[in-house]
Formats: structure tokens, sequence, C-alpha cells
């Protein structure tokens, strides 16, 4: 589930995405429901006509949530969401629901299906209209104490700076998301400054990006503003982290080369370690990342059971998913 599209797909148990669907993300609360029980229900009807067993329902949302009791508790972008998403569906789906916070489900993915030198201690970070984040440990994906949070994207990072969705000033994704950039892009078009995205209605992130990149003077102020705070975050992470990976993943990779270009040097130049710092790349999964780790949340749930040997369901049951 994002801010801006829901995001339907069937994963086989090699990370292969079968199916995909991609709807746009409703803005009330009963229609949201609706659209993801329909969905989720054809779905797993048109797996079993092509002789694909469906075997859980994994969701990623984004805000914050209470994985045992699965209660959406609190998501600043997506305020109209009921918390009860998964209880919702329950009454309807026979079949083991797992719910949890986007990012987390990403670094899930990132752990299982992007992860080709086995590290165990992986951060990532989801660059959209938001910024989530999700931290990897001892390869566990870490949960906190209390309310299972672990947002880069909420730390204080200008005082007194812009209003944030969460309702504090000054956080990272105040200054640093895509929302960020397209309001301080508006923000100067509004002052009269010249530059080409007075013609770049409606604004998006990748227009100001592409004019970055194209040598715009102003968006190359708005977006190096915005990367600035974001390396020094990011710098942050390293420091008092120590991962060997940081993954970015979400909207704002789609200017891969200019983003590490600009961040990358920031974490360089102010890096706590006499020795290198950490892999900072961009996931390979793309868009599909959230749903891979929506789907894990499931895979890892079966497999975690203390009733379901792994060997034994490789074995026995090759042909539950589609290839
Ligand atoms: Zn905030």
């Amino acid at each position: 589930m994002g801010t801006t599209n829901l995001r339907f797909a069937v994963m086989n148990l090699k990370g292969q995405v079968v199916y995909k669907e991609i709807i746009p993300t409703p803005t009330t609360d009963r229609t949201l429901m609706n659209i993801l029980d329909t969905r989720i229900h054809q779905i797993i009807a048109d797996c079993a006509s092509r002789g694909i067993i469906v075997v859980g329902i994994g969701i990623g949302a984004p805000g914050i949530v209470n994985r045992a009791t699965g209660q959406l508790i609190y998501s600043p972008n997506m305020k109209y969401a009921t918390s009860e998403i998964r209880t919702e569906l329950m009454r309807s789906i026979d079949l083991p629901i797992e719910i949890h916070n986007i990012t987390k489900c990403m670094a899930l993915a990132e752990q299982n299906f992007d992860n080709d030198d086995g590290a165990t201690d992986i951060f990532c970070i989801s660059l959209g209209f938001g910024i989530g984040s999700a931290l990897i440990t001892h390869s566990e994906l870490y949960e906190g104490a209390n309310n299972g949070y672990t947002e880069m994207g909420h730390t204080l990072i200008k005082p007194n700076g812009p209003l944030c969705a969460c309702g504090n000033h000054g956080c990272v994704e105040a200054v640093s998301s895509i929302s960020a950039i397209i309001r301080d892009a508006k923000t100067a078009v509004d002052r009269g400054e010249e530059t080409i995205l007075k013609t770049q209605t409606p604004l998006t992130g990748k227009k100001v990006f592409d004019a970055a990149i194209a040598g715009d003077p102003v968006a190359i102020q708005v977006v190096s503003n915005a990367l600035q705070y974001l390396g020094i975050a990011i710098t942050n992470i390293t420091n008092l982290l120590d991962p060997q990976r940081i993954v970015l993943l979400g909207g704002m990779t789609n200017s891969k080369d200019y983003l590490l270009e600009k961040i990358v040097p920031i974490v360089q130049e102010n890096h706590f370690s006499v020795g290198d710092i950490p892999q900072i790349q961009v996931s390979k999964l793309g868009e599909d990342a959230g749903v891979i780790g929506a789907a894990s949340l499931i895979m890892n749930h079966i497999f975690q059971s203390a009733s379901v040997d792994p060997v034994d369901w490789q074995l026995t049951r090759p042909v539950m998913l589609a290839d």
C-alpha cells in the first residue's frame, strides 16, 4: 500500500513476481477496504484457475504497524486508513495474513532477494513522498522496544525547519523527501526565479531532478539542498549503526546516478571511522521491492513456523507456487 498506488502481486518462493497489478490508492477508508477485499479474492481465484495456490497474504503499509496485533497504529501520510486492515480482511479470507510497515517489508526483500554477499546488517531508506527506513541487524529485522519504529525520516535535521506530516518541524522527511523538493521548487517558481520549472506544470519530483541534471540553476539549488540534508542524515546513520550496507529505494532512486553522486561524498567527508564507508547502493528490486517484501512476511511466517519443515515443504510441495 502506497500513498499514490496500491500494488497487488503474487510472488513465488524464488522471489519472482508472477502476477502484478497497480491501481491508484483511493482516498477514503471504505473504498480502500472494498478494493483490498475484492482484488485479493479475485487474484486468489485467478491464481487457482492457473494451478497456483496462494498460501498467505502479506501487506506493507505506510505507517507504524503493531506486527503482533496487525494494527496500523499511525500513518501520517495515509491518515484515513482504518487501523484494523488485517482484522477486517480476516473476516472473509481464510489464509494467514501479515501486515507490517512498508519499508520494513522492503528491508526483508533486500535481505532475502538482493543480498548476494549475505550481508547481515543492512539499513534501508525509502525515498518517496515520505521517507521511511528500516534496519536489518544480525540478519533480523529490528522491531524496536515499543512501537517498532526506526524512522530516520522523522529525526530532526533542521531545527525550526518546515512542518513535517508527523506534526514536528525540521524532520529529514520535511526537507529531503520528494514532497519537500516539489514544495521548494514551487516556492522558487512563485518567487519569480528564472527557471525551466516555470513551464513544468504540474511539478513532479522527477521533473525537478531532470531539470537539475540538465543544469537548471534553481532546480540544482533545490535538489542539492534536499540531498545535503539527506547525506548528513545518512552519515548520522552510518556513524550510529555501522551497517554493512545502506540501500536506497523508492521514487527518488529513478535518478540513481545523480542521487549517489550527491550523497556519497557527504558521507565520505563526514564518516566517523577511519575505514571505508558502508556500501551505499540503490536496490536492484526496483518498484517490486515493496510487494516482494510483503510476500516475504508470509514466507518468513511459514518457514519460521514450528509446524513446517522447510526441507519437507520443498520436497513435497514443489507445485504449490508457480515458477
Ligand atoms: Zn516528521
